[in-house]
């Protein structure tokens, strides 16, 4: 069962009108709907029968597609978003394909095969595109700026980090950080930086360059300079990819070196989501039941509060 919470006094409570919003039925019809399972069945099919391509099976599938999970009406409509992600399953039959990807490793270091690993990429992939969707259709009615202001009065933590890429970063028209001290330091680690004499979080809005990239620091109370007066994102289209993946994310395979993207990774078969969020707060049990339907722990955890 996940955890309950009752919703600290600086956080976020969810408008009495937000589950009555269509954004949101839609968003709750999706997550008790999730097209992992389908596409879990496709690759499945796939692999093991006489096909060309991922799309030769979709169009084979009958309609509707009844798993022990959910029944998946329509699964060809289903399946549109993600069928260029699946494809990549094509070098799954071509095992000289497959060795070109970066290797996979349980969280004790023992290898993961070439082809489980395979499939946990497509999976995050799948995942990723998945939730995007979901988040962005629970956050709309929930006239909430959380993730895009610095951490409250009573929040545990002074600041707030949103990592960049570097083809991010001229989005943001704000200071940077980049000395040797910042390139060695990492913000969450004592001794904090320290930047002409304060704490860099007691410093406006800024971009630095830590040890594992670069991030943009709010501080308490900061906003994002791209949240507009009412509340919205004034660069929603093009907001970094970050911000694109509050509050439920999955964590199938992360990183072994953050600083150096494209190497090995860990298979950690994971669903975060974050309690700060109301929406988050209010589905816990969707949520858990959406991870379980994808063979992931589920983790809730408190990040700003
Ligand atoms: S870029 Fe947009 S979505 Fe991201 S923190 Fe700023 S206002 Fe929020
Ligand atoms: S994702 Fe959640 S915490 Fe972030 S702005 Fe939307 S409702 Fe608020």
């Amino acid at each position: 069962m996940p955890p309950r919470t009752d919703s600290p006094p600086d956080l976020p409570e969810l408008p009495d009108t937000a589950p009555r919003h269509p954004s949101w039925e839609a968003g709750c019809r999706a997550l008790a709907r999730p097209a992992w399972p389908l596409c879990r069945l496709v690759l499945l099919l796939y692999l093991t029968g006489p096909f060309d391509r991922v799309g030769d099976v979709v169009a084979a599938l009958p309609d509707p597609v009844e798993t022990d999970g959910p029944v998946y009406e329509d699964p060809g409509r289903i399946l549109a978003p993600y069928l260029s992600i699946l494809e990549a399953a094509r070098m799954l039959k071509d095992p000289a394909a497959g060795k070109a990807a970066a290797p996979v490793v349980r969280e004790d270091g023992s290898p993961v095969d070439a082809l489980e690993g395979s499939i946990a990429r497509i999976q995050q992939q799948v995942l990723e595109a998945e939730l995007e969707d979901i988040n962005a259709r629970l956050c709309a009615p929930c006239a909430c700026t959380l993730c895009c202001v610095g951490p409250g009065p009573a929040a545990v933590h002074d600041f707030f980090e949103i990592p960049l890429s570097e083809d991010e970063l001229d989005r943001f028209d704000l200071p940077r950080v980049d000395t040797p001290a910042s390139r060695a330091a990492d913000p969450y680690e004592d001794p904090e930086l320290v930047v002409d004499g304060r704490p860099f979080h007691r410093h406006p809005p800024a971009i630095y360059r830590w040890r594992h990239g670069w991030g943009l620091v709010l501080g308490r109370g900061a906003r994002c300079p791209h949240l507009a007066p009412a509340g919205r994102c004034a660069v929603y289209p093009d907001r970094p990819d970050t911000c694109r993946r509050p509050q439920i994310f999955p964590v199938v395979l992360e990183p072994a070196d953050p600083g150096r993207p494209g190497t090995r990774q860990v298979l950690r078969e994971t669903l975060l989501a974050v309690l700060d969020c109301p929406y988050v707060r209010r589905l816990q049990d969707e949520i858990a039941a959406y991870g379980a339907a994808c063979g992931l722990r589920v983790v809730f955890r408190r990040n700003k509060a």
